[in-house]
């Protein structure tokens, strides 16, 4: 018997390996609907494999990961799990490092194809809905033009739009800013917790502690693949519990 867990995102007992490098050593973490978790954590720790593991672009040892009541890496074989695969990836939105905008395709067509072609939406809804989306990132003026036009900080606001235009039940965000020149990072921030606000659920992983204090319900510091330390904000940033913690802060906030 499975048990239905009651978050928007629980993990259960995740573990990956590549090979013999054990990664993940058995993750357990629950997201509840609308709350935000930043996951943070020296290079290497886990992180990004945690937030791949989550839609499935890694595939997991062994562990249970639920969105929304639904088993994401269900024991099903063959077209049955493909068709099961597509359809929770379409309720995770993911924005990376590195800005993955179809360079061939203009904002507007960047974030209706997926609304178009996945989802079955008509163009005009698929644009009526874009174009709500670049006002509410601030690019409205940029709907005809092509990545390489944009800087970086537009760049990841368009991606961020794109996944928001799949109307995701959860947003995963893996170091969004951190390829991004410093005077941009702010505009993308801002995007970040404008949906906070709307309480979008959210899993963040970032280098920006002040922004992961400003903006989480929860922090969560990872190393060597297993959860060290976990809390609202002030407790981690500000009165850490574990020795690890303490280093790890101590390096970045330069203490
Ligand atoms: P983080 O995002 O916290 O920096 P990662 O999840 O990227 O950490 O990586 C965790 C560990 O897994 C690292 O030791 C990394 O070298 C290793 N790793 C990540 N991806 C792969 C892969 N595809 N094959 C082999 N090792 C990998
Ligand atoms: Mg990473």
């Amino acid at each position: 018997m499975t048990h239905h867990p009651a978050g928007m995102v629980d993990l259960k007992g995740i573990h990956k390996a590549y090979g013999n490098l054990e990664v993940l050593k058995g993750i357990d973490l629950s997201v509840a609907r609308g709350k935000i978790l930043s996951i943070i954590g020296p290079s290497g720790s886990g992180k990004s494999t945690l937030l791949r593991s989550i839609n499935m672009l890694e595939t997991v040892n062994a562990g249970e990961i639920w969105l929304d009541g639904v088993r994401v890496n269900a024991p099903l074989k063959g077209r049955a799990f493909e068709a099961h695969i597509n359809k929770v990836r379409q309720e995770m939105g993911m924005v990376f490092q590195q800005f993955n905008l179809f360079p061939h395709l203009t904002v507007m067509q960047n974030i209706t194809i997926g609304p178009i072609k996945l989802k079955g939406l008509g163009k005009r809804e698929a644009e009526d809905r874009a174009r709500a989306l670049l006002a509410k990132v601030g690019l409205s003026e940029k709907a005809d033009v092509y990545p390489a036009r944009l800087s970086g900080g537009q760049k990841q606001r368009v991606a961020i739009a794109r996944a928001l235009a799949m109307q995701p039940k959860v947003m995963l965000f893996d170091e969004a800013t951190s390829a991004l020149d410093p005077e941009l990072v702010d505009e993308v921030n801002m995007v970040m917790k404008q949906l906070a606000e709307e309480h979008m659920t959210m899993l963040i992983v970032t280098h920006e502690m002040r922004f992961a204090a400003d903006v989480s319900d929860r922090v969560l510091f990872m190393d060597g693949g297993v959860i060290v330390e976990e809390g609202p904000p002030d407790q981690v940033f500000t009165a850490p519990i574990q020795e690890r913690t303490r280093n790890f802060l101590r390096k970045y906030l330069g203490g």
